[in-house]
């Protein structure tokens, strides 16, 4: 999960990290008084979680609190690639002598964190490494080592940062393992031209299978999240909305994957991913079922159940008890494979329930849920 940027700032100021002061509003009626308190002028800075709100017009100065009721007026509400604005943060301007990059990042490939760290700051990092990648430093980071006050000094050196930023460094690492956080970056660190070191704009990406330590940031996203994902995910389910017309469920995270490709092969399209898992329980099926009958864009509906340490007949049973509690309105298509599989498809034809049909491949599944997903 991204945390937006006056979270970030808020992580940042938490582990001592200087920021520039600063209040969020929701309203431009409350921008007059945010921007007195903060000294008249202020840069408006719109909260969304996406980066380039700069070029996009979404951070702007404003002289006095007139103006900063009047610029929070013109970027609230605003579509920033596909975010809509609904917070913005005021912010104490600094002036600016020179702005760097610095960031820590997961390396999956080779199993550490990577510091990112360049003199260039202020624009995009991609655009500095694509055009002049000697100017940026990417130094490993021994996830167990970390980053010590000497490795911070070694990662300044060698990315040319001033000696003053190397602290920052050091605490930004602290606010990574210590917050549970993936990604943490700071574009721009500033140095005033009084001579202060500032993180002016910050990005932090928390890990989410530490989610449920993480709660204070939770509520706000999740509210203005996809409503089916939301629902899901209050249910516990793997789910992913997509744009589709055929709704899946199927056990097993590749099982799912090949599933929405074979779906694409017959020329529809999946309308979500849904994974659940080993169990199969009567109710995480009905939860899922009732989730994916809820989107209104889905019109058929493909189980595919591969049954290996869940056999087959409990599957098929946990269809039955689902169907009790869940109304069915939309056409299921049955594909049960594996352990017990005949037992499963008996089930399923002595309920002879209307809708549900069964088919004993992926590929034939795929193909007659696609059809009754075009008939619909
Ligand atoms: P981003 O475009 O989403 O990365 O948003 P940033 O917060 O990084 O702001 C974009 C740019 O606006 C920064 O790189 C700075 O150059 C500039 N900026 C932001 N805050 C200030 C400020 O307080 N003073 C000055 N002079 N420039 C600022
Ligand atoms: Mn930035």
């Amino acid at each position: 999960m991204d945390l937006y940027e006056h979270q970030a700032r808020q992580l940042f100021a938490e582990h001592g990290i200087a920021v520039p002061q600063a209040e969020v509003i929701e309203s431009a009626a409350e921008a007059k008084a945010a921007a007195g308190r903060l000294g008249g002028r202020v840069v408006v800075k719109a909260q969304v979680k996406t980066g380039g709100r700069g070029k996009a017009g979404g951070v702007k100065l404003a002289a006095d609190p007139a103006a900063a009721e009047l610029t929070t007026r013109q970027i609230l509400g605003m579509d920033i690639k596909g975010h809509r604005v609904r917070t913005v943060m005021l912010a104490q301007p600094v002036d600016i002598e020179e702005e760097f990059y610095v960031s820590y990042v997961l390396d999956r490939t080779n199993g550490t964190f990577l510091a990112i760290a360049s003199a260039e700051g202020g624009m995009e990092i991609e655009e500095v490494a694509a055009t002049r990648p000697e100017a940026v430093a990417r130094i490993p980071v021994d996830p167990v080592e970390g980053v010590t006050e000497k490795k911070a000094a070694e990662i300044a050196a060698a990315a040319a940062l001033p000696p003053d930023a190397a602290p920052v460094l050091h605490r930004l690492w602290q606010v990574l393992t210590r917050e549970d956080a993936l990604l943490v970056e700071v574009n721009p660190l500033v140095r005033t031209t009084d001579g202060r070191i500032l993180a002016l704009d910050g990005k932090v990406t928390l890990d989410d299978n530490a989610r449920f330590r993480q709660s204070r940031w939770g509520a706000e996203d999740d509210a203005h999240g996809n409503p089916l994902e939301a629902a899901a995910a209050a249910k516990g389910l793997n789910y992913v909305k997509l744009d589709g017309e055929v709704g899946i469920i199927g056990n097993g995270a590749g099982l799912v994957m090949s599933t929405l490709d074979v779906v694409a092969g017959c020329g529809a399209r999946p309308a979500n991913f849904l994974d659940i898992g080993g169990g199969a329980s009567a109710a995480v099926m009905a939860d899922g079922l009732s989730v994916i009958l809820s989107d209104p864009a889905v019109k058929s509906v493909f189980v595919n159940v591969f049954g290996g340490i869940t056999s087959c007949d409990a599957v098929a049973d946990g269809i039955v008890r689902a169907l009790q509690s869940v109304r069915l309105t939309k056409p299921l298509v049955v594909r049960l494979d594996g352990n017990n599989a005949a037992r499963g498809r008996a089930i399923l034809d002595a309920h002879a329930h209307p809708l549900v049909e069964q088919s004993t491949t992926m590929d034939g599944a795929a193909s007659r849920a696609a059809q009754l997903a075009a008939a619909a």
